[in-house]
């Protein structure tokens, strides 16, 4: 005899009742949220208060549960899918991404071994082979479905850190990093912090980063790089984080990779420039790289959580995640797991694959051309306001914008955001408090744009009183 919570769960999962309501709610937000303020209201987020609650002692309804989580979760989200949102670098989300990740919510496959879901294995390799192809990679290249770039980058310099300890006769894996042969890390000063966290994950000590200047748009200047060496680790960047700016591969990966370096590319929405025709100047020589990280829920728009981290020596990217137990059950073709840092992982390969097979290259080249374009429209814009300027240079999607001093900078921020019109976040820039704008939406219109800088004029006329 099923129990009580049993019986009521099969009811659910038979009648569909609750995966229609979902529906319902998924549809009326979805209705609404091109148009809506970007930020919650006030009054909304005071409503989160209702979670506050000890853990119930009784089975509740679900119906009940989803309508709790539909009336005080929906209006209290941020309306990220919308064209309006320019904070941090998020995209919002192809709608056949989307809805392709709701039916993949259905089908809750764990995606460890092609064993577990032959399905997932199959995705992975296809797209895989497509991420390949569009970023102009070597055939030996593999890739990995992680969580984001934070991941990607993390494994990428794991992988780094086997293959230079195994080329000095060291195994990491086996031996550990106590007494080991020095590597050295020479970074950017403009490096994610991300890169930042994966060094002090990996054991290297941020204290060790040989960091290199970097000019006015945030680049790396080539020749203030070191020496390198078959110890070194040399992690370049495609796309910063404020100024969109890339680092200049082609006058540096040739020679990092003869001198025996280990190159890696934080590329977490900018590697996507390297897809598009008109963009692909920004990322030339990076194929010279060893590894690669790179979002899917930012400049591709796919929805959360998906990351790729790409990787040219399968065997040092295989080693440094490694996995053996004696129940594992592996394929001639490819296990997921073996990639990534976990095991069990949900099927993000879907998404990604339905993205992809939906935008083809056509759609991938206007999209991202598009965010560009958009970036290049708010630059202009800004430019005939008096009391913003532009800082840096719109190379691919990335806006940073500054009054005459960080005070009203400061006041012009808070002000936008209180309008809720938009979302920009602050950021600092050469020692400068500063607005920046990340255009990653495909949903972003011109009229977004205009919109969002009318709201920078009220803003501005509001504090300049
Ligand atoms: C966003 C970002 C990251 C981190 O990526 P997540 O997907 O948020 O983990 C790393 N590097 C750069 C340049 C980024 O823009």
């Amino acid at each position: 005899m099923p129990t009580t919570v049993q019986k009521q769960m099969y009811e659910e999962l038979r009648n569909g009742q609750l995966f229609e309501q979902a529906q319902q709610y998924a549809s009326a937000y979805l209705e609404q949220v091109l148009e809506r303020n970007v930020f919650p209201s006030p009054e909304a987020l005071a409503q989160l208060a209702v979670f506050d609650e000890a853990l119930p002692q009784a089975t509740a309804n679900g119906k009940a549960v989803l309508e709790m989580l539909h009336q005080y979760g929906s209006p209290a989200t941020v309306a990220q899918l919308g064209g309006r949102y320019f904070g941090f670098v998020n995209g919002s989300a192809v709608p056949t991404g989307l809805a392709a990740k709701h039916l993949a919510t259905y089908w809750d496959q764990n995606t460890a071994m092609q064993v577990i879901s032959p399905l997932a294995a199959k995705l992975e390799m296809v797209v895989e082979g497509w991420l390949r192809d569009i970023f102009g990679l070597p055939p030996e290249v593999v890739a990995g479905f992680v969580s984001g770039t934070s991941s990607a980058n993390f494994c990428a310099l794991a992988a780094a850190r086997f293959h230079l300890l195994e080329r000095q006769g060291w195994n990491i894996n086996e031996q550990g990093l106590f007494n080991a042969p020095p590597l050295r890390i020479v970074t950017g000063r403009e490096a994610h912090s991300t890169i930042l966290k994966a060094i002090s994950l990996l054991g290297f000590g941020k204290q060790n980063i040989e960091w290199v200047p970097t000019d006015e748009q945030g680049r790396i200047i080539p020749s203030e790089i070191p020496q390198l060496d078959d110890r070194t680790i040399l992690i370049l960047q495609a796309g910063n984080v404020n100024s969109g700016a890339f680092d200049p591969f082609a006058d540096i990966c040739a020679q990092a990779r003869d001198a025996g370096a280990w190159i890696h590319v934080d590329g977490a929405f900018g590697l996507w420039a390297g897809a598009v025709a008109q963009l692909k100047y920004l990322t030339r020589g990076m194929e010279l790289a060893h590894s690669w990280a790179v979002d899917g829920h930012k400049t591709l728009n796919t929805p959360y959580d998906s990351g790729i981290v790409m990787c040219a020596h399968r065997e040092a990217l295989v080693s440094a995640l490694h996995m053996k137990g004696g129940y594992l059950v592996l394929s001639e073709e490819r296990d997921g797991m073996f990639y990534t840092p976990e095991m069990s992982r949900r099927a993000r390969a879907v998404e990604l694959w339905a993205t992809l097979r939906y935008l083809g290259q056509a759609g991938v080249d206007e999209m991202v051309w598009g965010l560009h374009q958009r970036a290049k429209e708010f630059a202009d814009a800004f430019e005939k306001v008096d009391g913003i300027d532009v800082l840096t240079e719109v190379v691919f999607n990335q806006v940073v914008v500054a009054c005459e001093s960080d005070e009203q900078t400061e006041a012009v921020l808070q002000s936008v955001q209180d309008q809720r019109v938009c979302w920009v976040g602050g950021s600092h820039w050469h020692g400068r408090r500063v607005i920046r704008i990340s255009v990653c939406a495909w949903t972003t219109t011109s009229e977004d744009v205009q919109r969002s800088v009318a709201s920078f004029q009220e803003a501005l006329s509001a504090n300049l009183k």
